[in-house]
C-alpha cells in the first residue's frame, strides 16, 4: 500500500486539548474519514510558541504596520513571539514534506482568511490572516491550504482533495528518480483532469512536456510543478467538465450505437442541466472504457480520481 499523503493540521482539529480554554474542536469528518488516506501532523502555534494551556483569549487589532496579535482582557501583544515561533516552524516543517494543510478557521493564529481585525474602537472587520497560516503560505505558495469549515462545501472539499492526492503522485513520481519517460506518464495519465480545471494550462503543460528533452530535468520538473498547482488551484466547473466529457466520448465514435450514443448525450446534458452528478457519467463512460478496452482512458486520473470511500463527485 502506498504511503499515506501528510498533510499539516491545527492541532485542535483533531481533538487535542489545546485551545485557550482548554478544550478542542475536533472534526470527525477529517479525523474519521480523511485519516483513512492522511497522516497529520499536528501544528498549534499558541501551544509551540510557549502560550501554555489556558491561557488567555487573543485576536488581531489592526495596526499600522499590519495586525498585532494581543491578549483580549490585558493587551499583551505576542506578535513577535508568534512570528519569531512561525518563521523557524516553516523551516522545520520543509523536512516532513507536506502536501498541504488545514487550518482552523476565525483562529487569529491559525486562520486562513475572514479572521476578525479590531480597530480602536471595539470594531472588526472581517479582512484578517492568522499569523502562522500567513507565514505558511508565504513559505509554501503553492500548497493546497483549507479551513475545516470549507471542507463542508462538496466543491471546495474536490478541489482540495484532488490537489492532495496529485501532489502525492507527482512526489511519488519525482522520488523515482526522475526520469523522462515517468515524467511523460504523469502528464499522460494527468492530461484530462488537467483540462477539466483549466483548458490554458493544459496546453501549456502539453508544451512544455513536448520540450522535454531540450530543458535540463531539475529546472522541466520545477516549471512543470509550477503549472500543474496552479492549473489545480483553478476550479472545474460543469462547462469545463461537460467538455472533458464529450471528449472523451469523441474516442468511442467507431463503438457505440446510435441509442448508445444518445443514451449517454442524454445522460451528460441532465449532469450539465445539474439534475444528476459528475459521477453517473463518469460510471458510465467507466463502463465503456472497460467494454471497448481504451488504455489511454483507462489511465486517466480524471475517471478514476480519488479512493472511492471519499465520495466526491456525488454533488449536484
Ligand atoms: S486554532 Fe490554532 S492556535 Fe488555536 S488552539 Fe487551534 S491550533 Fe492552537
Amino acid at each position: 500500500m502506498p504511503m499515506k499523503i501528510k498533510l499539516g493540521i491545527s492541532a485542535c482539529l483533531l481533538g487535542e486539548k489545546v485551545r485557550f480554554d482548554g478544550g478542542h474542536k475536533l472534526d470527525r469528518y477529517i479525523t474519521e474519514t480523511l485519516g483513512k488516506f492522511i497522516e497529520f501532523v499536528p501544528v498549534c502555534p499558541e501551544v509551540e510558541c510557549g502560550l501554555g494551556v489556558p491561557r488567555e483569549a487573543m485576536h488581531l487589532v489592526a495596526a499600522p504596520d499590519g495586525p498585532r496579535l494581543v491578549t483580549v482582557r490585558s493587551g499583551v501583544d505576542h506578535t513577535e513571539r508568534l512570528l519569531a515561533w512561525a518563521r523557524k516552524r516553516v523551516v522545520e516543517l520543509e523536512q516532513e514534506e507536506l502536501c498541504g494543510f488545514i487550518f482552523k478557521s476565525d483562529s487569529p493564529s491559525s486562520g486562513m482568511e475572514r479572521v476578525k481585525i479590531y480597530s480602536g474602537k471595539g470594531m472588526a472587520s472581517r479582512t484578517g490572516v492568522g499569523l502562522f497560516a500567513r507565514e505558511f503560505m508565504r513559505h509554501f505558495p503553492l500548497l493546497p491550504v483549507e479551513e475545516e469549515g470549507r471542507l463542508h462545501d462538496p466543491g471546495l472539499r474536490e478541489n482540495f482533495l484532488e490537489r492532495l492526492f496529485t501532489l502525492k503522485r507527482w512526489r511519488d513520481t519525482l522520488a523515482l528518480g526522475p526520469k523522462p519517460g515517468h515524467l511523460v506518464e504523469f502528464h499522460t495519465r494527468h492530461k484530462l483532469l488537467i483540462m477539466s480545471h483549466s483548458p490554458k494550462h493544459h496546453k501549456l503543460l502539453g508544451k512544455l512536456v513536448a520540450q522535454i528533452k531540450e530543458i535540463p530535468l531539475p529546472e522541466f520538473c520545477e516549471r512543470y510543478q509550477t503549472l500543474l498547482m496552479e492549473a489545480l488551484r483553478l476550479k472545474t466547473t460543469i462547462r469545463k467538465n461537460v467538455n472533458v466529457l464529450l471528449h472523451i466520448m469523441g474516442y468511442f465514435k467507431k463503438n457505440l450505437s446510435p441509442a448508445e450514443k444518445e443514451e449517454l448525450l442524454e445522460i451528460i446534458d441532465e449532469y450539465r442541466k445539474e439534475y444528476i452528478p459528475l459521477i453517473v457519467p463518469i460510471t458510465l463512460l467507466n463502463h465503456y472504457v472497460r467494454k471497448y478496452e481504451q488504455p489511454y482512458l483507462k489511465a486517466q486520473y480524471y475517471l478514476n480520481p480519488h479512493p472511492i470511500e471519499l465520495k466526491l463527485r456525488n454533488h449536484v
